[in-house]
Order: C-alpha cells, then sequence, then structure tokens
C-alpha cells in the first residue's frame, strides 16, 4: 500500500475512521490540535473525549440509537468495544467513565499499527491525497475558512435550530386536521387551539425552564430562528401572528379559524415523522414534553428528536456529499462525524466508521459501499445524502428516518421487527466488507 489517508481531528469520529482504515491495511497519518489548541468545549489532551454528558444514550434494540450501537459493534467499533468495556450502571442507557473511555481509545490508536498520531492543527485543507474532514462541531476558524472555500459559503452552517420531531402514530387525529393554507392542498397536520387554549400554552411556554447558553454561545443573536418560547416572553400575542398564525385555516369539526394554530410538516413521504414547523427551542427536553403536549392533539405524543440551538459546524450535507461520505466533487474528501450534520456522540462515529471503510477501499482501489437502507447506519448515512431533503438540519438516528415495514405494526412490536430487519440486512451486507 503506498497510500495513506489523513483525517482531521481525533475526536469521536475521526478516531473511529482511523481505526477502521487502519485494520483494513492502510496506512493512517490522524491530526489533531490538542492540547496545543482546545476548541471553547474540549478541555482533555487525550484522543475520543466526551465533551458533554457521558452517556451514549439508550442500548436496546428497541431504540433506533441501541440499534446503531449493535450495528457498529457488528462492523468492529472501536468507540462501541471501549464503550462497552469503560461502561457505568445507568439502567438502559450506555454510560461510561469518560476518563477511562478516552484513555483506552488513546491507548489503542497509539499502539495501532497503522496509525500515526500528530498533534498540530491542519489550518488549510491538503490539496492531495485520500482525505477525511472529521474536526467536529468547533471545527477550529482557519480550517473552518478553508471548508468554507471548498464547498461555498451557502453550503457551511454554523448554528442549527433544530424544532422537535414527533412519532406520527402517536398523534391524536381526531382533533389534527389535514390542511394548507388557503385550501391549497393538504400537505400540513394542523393543531387547533381555542383562545383559552392558546393563552395557557404560550404563558407556560415563556415560564419554560431553558437549557443555558455555553459561554461561547452567549453573543449570539438568533433573529429570524428565535427559540419560540423566547417569541412567548415577548408578546402574549406574538406567536399568534408568528409560528402559530392561523389564517387561511379552517378546522373542519368547528368550519372556523382557530384562534391559534400548530402546523406539523412532514419529515418523510410515509408520514411517520412530522416535525413542529417554526419551534426551535432551547426548552430543557422534559420540558419540552410538558409544554407541547399540552397542544391539543399531542398530549400523547411521542419526541422522535427533541428540539435545540446552538452552535455547530456543519455542511449541506445533502447537496455535497454522495452517500459514501464522499464530497461529489472531489471523491478523495471524505467527511465524517457531526460536522456531516448527523447529531450525537453514537451518530458521529457511526459516520466516522463508514468514513473510514471508504476510504480505506478508495486507497485500495476498490469500489465504495453504502449500508442497506433498511440499517440505521444506512438510514441515517441516507438522510444526510439525500438531495431531496431542503431544509437540512442535524439529526440523531430515530426510527421515522426508516424505510416502512411491510406489515403495519406499532409501538414495540414495530420497534422488534425493525430493529431484526436491520441486523438481518447488515449481515449480508458485512459478508463483502468485513
Ligand atoms: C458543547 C457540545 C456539547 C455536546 N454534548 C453532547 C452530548 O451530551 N451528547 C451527545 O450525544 N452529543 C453531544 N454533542 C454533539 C456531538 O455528538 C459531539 O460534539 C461529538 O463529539 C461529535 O463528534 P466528532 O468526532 O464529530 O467531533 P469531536 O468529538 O468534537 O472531535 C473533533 C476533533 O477535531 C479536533 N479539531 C478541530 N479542528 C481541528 C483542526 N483544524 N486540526 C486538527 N484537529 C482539529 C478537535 O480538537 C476535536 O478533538 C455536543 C456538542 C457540543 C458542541
Amino acid at each position: 500500500m503506498n497510500q495513506h489517508i489523513t483525517i482531521i481531528g481525533g475526536g469521536l469520529a475521526g478516531c473511529e475512521a482511523a481505526w477502521q482504515a487502519s485494520r483494513r491495511g492502510v496506512p493512517v497519518l490522524l491530526y489533531e490540535m490538542k492540547p496545543k489548541r482546545f476548541s471553547p468545549a474540549h478541555v482533555s489532551p487525550l484522543l475520543g473525549e466526551l465533551v458533554c454528558s457521558n452517556s451514549l444514550r439508550s442500548n436496546s434494540l428497541h431504540n433506533a440509537v441501541g440499534l446503531l450501537k449493535e450495528e457498529m459493534r457488528r462492523l468492529g467499533s472501536l468507540i462501541m468495544a471501549v464503550a462497552d468495556e469503560t461502561r457505568v450502571p445507568a439502567g438502559d442507557a450506555l454510560a461510561v467513565d469518560r476518563q477511562a473511555f478516552a484513555l483506552e481509545i488513546t491507548a489503542r490508536l497509539q499502539s495501532a499499527e497503522n496509525v500515526n498520531i500528530l498533534r498540530e492543527e491542519i489550518t488549510h485543507i491538503p490539496p492531495e491525497g485520500i482525505l477525511i474532514i472529521a474536526s467536529g462541531p468547533l471545527t477550529s476558524p482557519f480550517l473552518t475558512e478553508s471548508i468554507k472555500e471548498l464547498t461555498g459559503e451557502d453550503y457551511l452552517y454554523f448554528y442549527d435550530a433544530i424544532a422537535p420531531i414527533l412519532d406520527g402514530e402517536s398523534l391524536n387525529r381526531s382533533i389534527i386536521f389535514r390542511a394548507s393554507r388557503y385550501g391549497r392542498g393538504d400537505d400540513y397536520l394542523n393543531c387547533p387551539l381555542t383562545q383559552e387554549e392558546y393563552y395557557r400554552f404560550a404563558d407556560e411556554l415563556g415560564k419554560g425552564e431553558k437549557a443555558p447558553y455555553r459561554d461561547f454561545e452567549k453573543p449570539v443573536h438568533f433573529e429570524g430562528c428565535l427559540p419560540v418560547e423566547e417569541m412567548a416572553v415577548r408578546g402574549r400575542e406574538t406567536l399568534a401572528h408568528g409560528p402559530m398564525k392561523p389564517v387561511g385555516l379552517v378546522d373542519p369539526r368547528t368550519e372556523k379559524i382557530p384562534y391559534a394554530v400548530v402546523q406539523l410538516r412532514h419529515e418523510d413521504a410515509e408520514g411517520s415523522a412530522f416535525n413542529l414547523v417554526g419551534f426551535q427551542t432551547k426548552l430543557k427536553w422534559k420540558e419540552q414534553e410538558r409544554i407541547f403536549r399540552m397542544i391539543p392533539g399531542l398530549e400523547q405524543a411521542v419526541f422522535l428528536r427533541f428540539g435545540s440551538l446552538h452552535r455547530n459546524t456543519f455542511i449541506h450535507s445533502p447537496a455535497l456529499l454522495g452517500k459514501t461520505l464522499q464530497l461529489k466533487k472531489e471523491p478523495r474528501i471524505f467527511f465524517a462525524g457531526q460536522i456531516t450534520g448527523v447529531e450525537g456522540y453514537v451518530e458521529s462515529s457511526a459516520m466516522g466508521l463508514l468514513a473510514g471503510i471508504n476510504a480505506a477501499r478508495f486507497a485500495w482501489g476498490q469500489p465504495a459501499v453504502f449500508p442497506p437502507p433498511a440499517t440505521a447506519l444506512g438510514a441515517l448515512a441516507h438522510y444526510i445524502s439525500n438531495p431531496q431533503v431542503k431544509e437540512f438540519q442535524p439529526m440523531n438516528v430515530n426510527f421515522g428516518l426508516f424505510p416502512p415495514l411491510e406489515v403495519r405494526l406499532r409501538g414495540k412490536e414495530k420497534h422488534q421487527a425493525l430493529a431484526e430487519r436491520a441486523l438481518k440486512d447488515l449481515q449480508e451486507w458485512a459478508k463483502d466488507i468485513l
């Protein structure tokens, strides 16, 4: 092998990519800027640092992130192996001793045969050679500029403003009605509110407990995508003239225009998931559940993803990346991790795994591979690289991203069937790539 792979970033994605590529006999140069330079959230010189919580979320196969973990284990993931070894008690969740976790990842990569770790900041994208960019949501400023030159200004974002996504099956259709404004079709689901319901909701929303901004996020003003709770504080009627305006929507039950409306937009063609239009929020997750369930029709809503608003460098992958995580215009360049527009530790590691496999195949002159769409890995990679996704926002893995089953099932039974199908498909696929 006379080619090597350069990886920028020794976080979760970069470490997983380095592991996968080196296992396939390709030399790796892994560049990590710490400890010479730290992002505003990183504090440890170790590789594989968890910047916030020590939980990798659910470990159950009835949850999409639990399924993703299991798929990664079966594909020989470094991050999952070390997480399992450094696990601490956390019920259904997989939580780790963060110090032991990062120490072990660093040690394994330091002693890996084909991996050379260089503690340097990369400020410009190298003009040639195979490259994986895994510099994370807080990519250093010089590299960010260089990525901007590569992708074009309009395709690089610095903040995400995410509205919650709800499971379509958990919505109360006897209250919610289907309609677009002014009778122009029926693309949206609409939750109607009376004046009394609206005031109760808006008042509670304004008082809701928010997740704190980090120091490096404070100066940012999210005008144009203001958190919905912030709008509620600005004036009691602000929401009714903003994201909850009812104009052009007649409730078929009353044949009247409601006082206010919350609109739900399809996340997928099957209608298995819907987002709350204009409801980007910084409320704590428990508060989102409590307050948004006050909306008529959402009393039993199941949240597939909670809303959020935070600093996050990510590219517009649907326009830029193929489903193998290669840059369409320059296939020698791969992106991995949170910068691709996935959200979360496990999802970021998963994109590192796929990029590492494909970069190694590229080095060997083999065709790139793509995981089956019914696997968690495939569903997530499909979401970020689907050119039909126009309003792209970072996404956690969730069952709403999976192709529908042939039979109609609900709840736990459905999740079980999705997980079984995914693991079966993965097994077939893995035969060719392990
Ligand atoms: C503040 C914050 C809190 C978060 N909390 C959670 C959470 O609790 N749970 C969760 O699931 N997800 C969380 N996330 C989201 C995400 O899952 C993590 O950020 C995750 O670590 C992303 O993995 P990554 O490998 O893509 O990036 P990172 O883990 O950030 O790794 C990127 C690495 O690249 C290095 N780097 C950056 N620029 C350069 C350069 N120019 N040259 C060389 N090295 C460079 C960095 O030092 C870093 O080590 C959080 C994100 C942020 C920003």
